[in-house]
């Protein structure tokens, strides 16, 4: 779990950074080594109730650990811990956050977006429908029935209209159906997950465009989890011709803390025109007085933010640089490789149906049984079983009907059924998938 380097490099990173202070007059804050001590024996007793999920045998929910790079760079950094609010709680973070979001804007071939670092996909998704609902006050906001809930949720936030869309087998927007929505004339944005959190389908990017040039409206994708792989050489057709079409869209939102190596705490959102920079205008007389340049803390809801998160991913973007074929995109194409792999290996077992075919690195799969409510029964007891032998999965419900399309022999003797899922999020993953399937075929 833990390479000894890696605190070696922090001593040496500090050292470095303390360096920079020679001319103040020493100071050392207190610090009771004993008590401190005592207190985090406890806090490591408390962190051992987690699943494993450093370990490449955590299948399971979408939860990635972070690069050492990454970790490092955050924890070097709270010796500062800088504001990204303004300039003057962050001016160096501020900096390493713009930089960032230049190399995010070039991943989407955008040469002058306006961005920023977030909490997470929540709050980046909330600004970009905040936003989205100034330019089209009044008008709906549409999504997949698959898109992550927090679209309906934040429009109920804001109190715009929201219409989920249906999706196609394969979990992708309906675009027949789509289009019908829009005949009505009052949609203001169409949200295209790119990736769903679920099942890891894309929608037809392209398809939304072409409507978009008929009906007149915003389009969003919400890449939060699927934002990076258009890096990836190893993409399916229909995924790689959504991805190659982002440059097009109104907004992006990104998840650096899904399949960007980095802690918690760090989402983006992406504009093309950066003069939609004017809704966010505000007039705190607190935050002003240390530049007359446009800061972070004028182009964000959130006032204070975590300098250490923009710290952290410019250190990865810095050891892994946004590009094709670089280690990021070999690291997301280990990952697509896996999620292939694993469900074909599924395929040929007798007792698990993989569903969808995965376009990212998210498998789905039910234990085979004569209906609905064993087939339920079947995942949970694997579920336990496998997390007795160490391995670790997630558990997805389904709609009956939607597992039907690939076990057309299942009763529907309920409307959903309980499958497995395993998102396949580490490099890693495709050497031990032999182990993974073993202990399934085990406990099955
Ligand atoms: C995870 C996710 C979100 C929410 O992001 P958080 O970082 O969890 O707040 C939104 N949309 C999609 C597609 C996601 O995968």
């Amino acid at each position: 779990m833990i390479n000894p380097a890696e605190l070696e490099l922090l001593r040496d990173a500090l050292a470095k950074l303390a360096g920079g202070y020679e001319q103040m007059p020493p100071f050392v804050p207190d610090l009771d080594v004993d008590k401190v001590g005592r207190v985090l024996q406890e806090v490591a007793a408390r962190m051992q109730d987690n699943y494993p999920y450093y370990h490449p045998l955590y299948a399971g929910q979408m939860l990635k650990p972070p690069h050492p790079v990454a970790r490092l760079a955050y924890a070097l950094s709270l010796w500062i811990n800088p504001n990204n609010h303004a300039l003057d709680g962050g001016k160096a973070s501020s900096a390493l956050e713009k930089e960032c979001i230049t190399e995010i804007g070039q991943m989407y071939g955008w040469d002058h977006p306006l961005g920023h670092l977030t909490g997470g996909g929540t709050m980046a998704n909330l600004e970009a429908l905040w936003v989205a609902s100034r330019l089209h006050p009044g008008k709906r906001i549409i999504a997949s029935e698959q898109a992550h809930y927090t679209h309906s949720r934040i429009s109920a936030v804001l109190s715009i209209p929201f219409t989920a869309v249906s999706v196609t087998h394969d979990g992708r927007m309906d675009i027949g159906q789509l289009e019908k929505i829009l005949q009505a004339g009052d949609v203001g944005t169409v949200v295209a997950t790119m990736g769903t959190t679920g099942l890891g389908a894309v929608d037809p990017l392209q398809d939304i465009l072409a409507l978009r040039d008929r009906y007149k409206f915003r389009v969003h994708a919400d890449a939060a989890y699927g934002g990076y792989f258009g890096l990836a050489s190893e993409l399916g057709k229909p995924a790689r011709t959504a991805f190659d079409r982002l440059p097009g869209v109104d907004s992006i939102v990104i998840d650096p803390h899904k399949q960007g190596l980095q802690p918690y705490g760090c989402g983006c959102v992406l504009f093309h025109d950066p003069d939609v920079g004017r809704f966010y205008k505000h007039g705190s007389p607190y935050t002003y007085f240390s530049s007359a340049e446009l800061h972070l803390g004028e182009i964000s809801l959130e006032c204070s933010r975590p300098g250490a998160s923009a710290v952290a991913l410019w250190a990865t973007q810095q050891l892994m640089p946004l590009i094709t074929g670089g280690e990021m995109s070999q690291r997301l194409d280990q990952s697509l490789l896996a999620a292939r792999e694993f469900h074909a290996q599924l395929g040929k077992s007798g007792k698990f149906q993989p569903l969808v075919q995965p376009e990212l690195d998210i498998v789905v799969y039910a234990v085979k049984a004569a209906d609905a409510v064993a087939a339920s029964k079947g995942a949970k007891r694997v579920f336990d079983l496998a997390a007795e032998r160490n391995l670790h999965l997630a558990l997805i419900e389904l709609p009956s009907e939607f597992v039907q399309s690939f076990m057309p022999e299942l009763k529907a003797n309920a409307d959903t059924v309980t499958c497995l899922r395993s998102v396949l999020m580490k490099p890693e993953h495709r050497d031990w998938l032999d182990r993974i399937t073993a202990i399934l075929e085990d406990v099955a």
